[in-house]
């Protein structure tokens, strides 16, 4: 809750630091500030908006709060939060943009780190792109009835070009661009939006790259897969839509090629639209398509990276994907291929070389099968991991003759996505301090 104070009375009673401070943040919030003394009486603190009590005692603090409370004003005593009807959080205020970071009382000094990085991810002059805003409200809010429109012309006002110049501090430029972007409203000119082909990550939201993150916040739709979890899409700007186009195993989804057209679609139709997709998008996800289409059909596009899930997989469970002695190459395969492509595996069977298997643990005994004709080593050390990077991450370790038993646990058909990491690295999992839910000796 931010409160105006601007006008109102704010009481403060006690002495010394706390005092003077809280009276001094009133003050700056435009409150008439009264000063009171531990002697003050409810008929003090009558008409007060809010009350501070700083006593330095107890048995001081205690009487004071009382007597505000009888006064019926709202108070908050200086490191006693079991006192307080409210608390004074910790605050960025940059030129009239003001954030506010409160733990609820748990840890001001996280308060304090968490404002710090705020401080630096906001830019400079907010204050002035805030300014910028309120100078054009009334007017486009006027001329822009449309709800889902006149968002996208504040998301354009405060990211687009108009933004760009303000907080470079060219204010004229920036209200010479809002005016033509107000003029081509009033000619009915409509904009395109744009697409953004984003990789989510292997599941973890702390994992997203910044770009997904803030594109999440900006987006008006996002189309994502079956695989992206809930706790990612929980990061998502509270009202953009949300589509599931992906498929789940055994169950039809989109096809590939509705999902193209509707990103040409809602581009087309002026919305910045997500494609949110697991891991990273050209790493065995169709992103390069969907590039394709976009471009094809001559609309902005961008493409952000992930995390994909044999990096995010090795990293949970501590397994090198190369290793000065171990391995000297890493390949990123598809399961699915086992069937079909049968020139790869020979290549991909030597030994000091890790495999990343994809979409592998429904056909494990086929990728089991082509590597041993190709000649692996039936020793050689297999790890499946399964929801990796997430709170259900699971592991098994074994040997590659064993390959089909140890993936059986991880094709239950609750089973979350799992990827096989053959080579001796795979061996390291369980140094990592990973259950062994299955080890073959
Ligand atoms: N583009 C994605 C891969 C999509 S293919 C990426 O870069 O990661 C889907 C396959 O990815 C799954 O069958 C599984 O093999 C793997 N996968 C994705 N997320 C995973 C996770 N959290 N844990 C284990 N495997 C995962």
């Amino acid at each position: 809750m931010f409160f105006d104070l601007a006008g109102r009375m704010v009481v403060v009673a006690g002495e010394g630091l706390a005092a003077d401070r809280r009276a001094e943040t009133a003050r700056s919030a435009g409150a008439d500030v009264v000063r009171l003394a531990v002697t003050a009486t409810v008929a003090d603190f009558r008409g007060a908006t809010a009350a501070f009590i700083a006593t330095g005692t107890l048995e001081g603090d205690t009487a004071l709060q009382r007597i505000a409370k009888a006064a019926g004003v709202p108070v908050n005593v200086a490191d006693r939060p079991a006192l307080c009807d409210f608390i004074l959080p910790a605050i960025v205020d940059r030129d009239g943009v003001v954030v506010a970071i409160s733990t609820g009382g748990a840890s001001p000094t996280l308060a304090s780190i968490l404002r710090g990085r705020i401080e630096a991810a906001l830019p400079e002059r907010i204050g002035a792109l805030a300014k910028l805003a309120k100078t054009f409200r009334a007017q486009a809010n006027a001329l822009i009835p449309d709800p889902a429109r006149r968002r996208g012309f504040w998301r354009r006002l405060v990211e687009g070009p108009a933004a760009r110049l303000a907080l470079a501090g060219d204010e004229a430029g920036a209200r010479r661009v809002v005016l033509g972007e107000l003029d081509a409203v009033r000619r009915r000119l409509s904009p395109v939006g744009i697409a953004h082909i984003v990789g989510a990550g292997p599941g973890d939201p702390d994992l997203l790259t910044l770009r997904a993150a803030q594109l999440l916040q900006e987006a008006d739709a996002i189309l994502h897969d079956e695989l992206v979890p809930a706790a990612i899409l929980g990061r998502a700007r509270r009202d953009a839509e949300l589509v599931s186009v992906g498929k789940r195993k055994g169950s039809a989804g989109w096809a590939q090629a509705d999902i193209e057209a509707e990103l040409v679609r809602r581009v087309r139709a002026g919305q910045t639209v997500v494609r949110l997709k697991a891991g990273d998008p050209f790493i065995f996800g169709r992103g390069g398509e969907e590039l394709d289409a976009l471009r094809a059909a001559g609309l902005p596009v961008s493409v952000v990276p992930g995390i994909t899930a044999a990096l995010g997989c090795a990293a949970s469970v501590g397994i090198p994907l190369t290793h000065r002695r171990l391995a000297s190459a890493v390949t990123f395969v598809t399961g699915h291929g086992a069937e079909g492509r049968e020139a790869a595996w020979p290549a991909l069977a030597a030994s000091g070389h890790t495999l990343a298997i994809y979409m592998g643990a429904t056909e494990a005994s086929a990728v089991r099968d082509r590597l041993l004709d190709a000649g692996t080593d039936p020793t050689t050390p297999v790890a499946i991991v399964e929801n990796g990077t997430r709170p259900d991450e699971r592991v098994s370790v074994g040997r590659l003759s064993d390959l089909a038993r140890l993936a059986a646990t991880h094709t239950r058909s609750e089973a979350g996505p799992s990827l096989i990491i053959v080579g001796e690295v795979a061996g390291l999992a369980a140094a990592a301090g990973q259950p062994l839910l299955a080890e073959v000796s």
